[in-house]
């Protein structure tokens, strides 16, 4: 199948759900990004900032770019002027220095505290004391030009099976309980950001409203090294 029949298969079932799809184009093309666009697709996800503005450059404008990979403050900077929704944010000091950039370009950037749901050590977010800590802080209180808009996690396995489920389903409890506890008067903190190719009908059972597709979109993706300038 085609990137196109591929596409409309997973965006016609998943909004049957109400979930959005966030097409993940990390290490493909433009040319394959164009294709996915051409058949409707308008969010695209990537993890590399170097990439991210290569590709924000070549492809269409009214494409919304989130940003799914670990962010370093330093970099902020480069997607501040154009990203959609920063899915990643794993810190205070990453929220602190998102707010800076976005009040440099007159917005306020969505974004998605990253929660630490997996059984290993290697994959980046906050904990949930963490995450409790962060939006009871009162720098947080001051940032203006950021607005979190749920949260994101990534499974452990990436298949379907009951670790995965548990680890979704603690997402979403997680989720609710910091909507009644700090958003319970913003419609604006919906979003439950879980799900993948090999996994992702179980993070619509548990909840998800947002899944990140690549591999089950657009094939296998062949690694390329970025610069990291
Ligand atoms: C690569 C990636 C995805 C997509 O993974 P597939 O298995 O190709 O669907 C989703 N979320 C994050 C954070 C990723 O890095």
């Amino acid at each position: 199948m085609s990137i196109a029949d591929n596409l409309l298969k997973y965006k016609n079932e998943l909004e049957a759900d109400g979930v959005q799809l966030v097409a993940v184009s990390k290490f493909q093309d433009a040319a394959a990004v164009q294709e996915a666009y051409d058949a409707g697709q308008r969010v695209f996800g990537e993890n590399i900032v170097q990439e991210l503005v290569d590709k924000q450059a070549q492809l269409p404008q009214d494409i919304q770019w989130h940003l799914i990979g670990h962010l370093q403050t330093n970099k902020v900077k480069y997607i501040a002027p154009f990203i959609s929704v920063i899915e990643s944010v794993d810190s205070l000091k990453l929220l602190i220095e998102i707010n800076k950039q976005a009040a440099k370009h007159k917005r306020v950037i969505d974004c998605l505290l990253q929660i630490y749901i997996a059984d290993e050590d290697t994959k980046f977010g906050l904990g949930f004391d963490e995450a409790i800590e962060l939006l009871r802080s009162e720098e947080y209180a001051t940032l203006k030009n950021i607005r979190i808009v749920g949260l994101m996690g990534i499974a452990s396995n990436h298949a379907a099976d009951k670790q995965t489920t548990d680890e979704f389903t603690e997402l979403k409890v997680l989720f609710d309980g910091i909507k009644l506890s700090f958003f319970r008067k913003e419609d604006t903190f919906k979003e439950v950001s879980m799900g993948m190719s090999g996994d992702y009908k179980l993070a619509v059972e548990a909840g998800s409203t947002m899944v990140r597709i690549g591999s089950s979109i657009f094939g296998k993706r062949v690694i390329k090294h970025y610069k990291t300038e």
